[in-house]
């Protein structure tokens, strides 16, 4: 793991667009750039088929373990015998039900990468007040059922088939983690390079996971020498330049802000806006 700012060669920066969803906690709808940035927009190549009668059953899921990640953030292993697999990057729909029928529903992108385990991983940040995340943090146990159906969005799926570079911040590196474990596990040869973001070094997901294809940058605190600081064009117009034959497909995962921000870094390095893809968390 390289964390931003250490040497000069090695910092870096990013921008996106965004993808949607349903329900209280649905994926956000596109956003215009705005401003003197050129508009980001959808992309929509390669778009991979999920069968609609896959993604639209839902399946009981047993809770088989909890592994902490930070303070604020835990993932949780899921036996889900019947899952049909999944690419890195896509998202399941999980429905927990309550005794007296009330239902609530979201989404939560896959951090495993695919494997024929019947296992599949969530990592969910622990949101103040928040009900599905509440639950799963406070009150989820080994052998527990919850519902999940997916797997969803084959736009922010990535094969492994071209070169990946991947922006996230906070728990918009699950996805995105999905496809390093994926480049790992499968020993692809194709480059991949990450920057995530992390308000502070005991923040950051999957910290001891991280290896030299990411760049950490720290926002409100860092290990001594390391700068403090959000993403800037320094984190991303090198990772650019470095232009990988085929061009990089840019992945970017976080907040609505943080969506906004990565793809507006992005575009001004000279990323082609049809090959970004952005998911948002809302
Ligand atoms: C495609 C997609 C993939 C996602 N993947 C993940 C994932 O991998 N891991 C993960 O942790 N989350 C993920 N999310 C977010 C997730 O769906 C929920 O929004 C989140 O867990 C909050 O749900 P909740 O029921 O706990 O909180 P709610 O009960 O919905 O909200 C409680 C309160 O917190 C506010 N709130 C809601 N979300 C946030 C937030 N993110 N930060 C701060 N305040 C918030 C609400 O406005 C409300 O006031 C994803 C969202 C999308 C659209």
């Amino acid at each position: 793991m390289r964390e931003a700012g250490t040497t000069p060669a090695e910092s870096r920066s990013a921008a996106g667009t965004d993808t949607g969803g349903t329900g209280p906690a649905g994926p956000g709808s596109t956003r215009a750039a705005v401003s003197a940035v050129p508009r980001t927009r959808f992309a929509v190549p390669g778009r991979i088929a999920v069968g609609e009668d896959t993604a639209s059953t839902w399946q009981t899921a047993t809770l088989a373990g909890v592994r902490r990640e930070t303070p604020h953030a835990a993932t949780f292993r899921l036996a889900v015998p019947e899952w049909a697999g999944h690419l890195p990057g896509q998202h399941l729909m999980l429905r927990l039900t309550a005794e007296d029928g009330y239902v609530a529903q979201r989404h939560y992108s896959i951090a495993s990468p695919p494997d024929d385990s019947g296992h599949i991983e969530l990592t969910l940040d622990a949101v103040p007040d928040g009900e599905v995340s509440g639950w799963f943090h406070t009150v989820a146990r080994p052998g527990d059922t919850i519902e999940v159906r997916g797997p969803l969005s084959g736009f922010f799926a990535w094969p492994g088939d071209r070169p990946a570079l991947l922006l996230g911040a906070g728990s918009g590196v699950v996805p995105l983690m999905s496809m390093v474990r994926h480049h790992r596990a499968r020993r692809l040869d194709v480059p991949l390079r990450m920057v995530v973001s992390a308000r502070r070094p005991e923040e950051l997901i999957y910290a001891d996971e991280l290896g030299d294809e990411t760049t950490v940058v720290y926002t409100r605190g860092a290990p001594h020498g390391v700068p403090v600081g959000r993403m800037t064009a320094a984190h991303v117009a090198p990772l650019l330049a470095e232009q990988p034959a085929g061009g990089w497909e840019a992945y970017v995962c976080g907040s609505n802000g943080f969506a906004e921000h990565a793809s507006r870094l992005l575009v001004a390095a000279g990323q082609p806006v049809d090959r970004i893809r952005i998911e948002r968390f809302g």
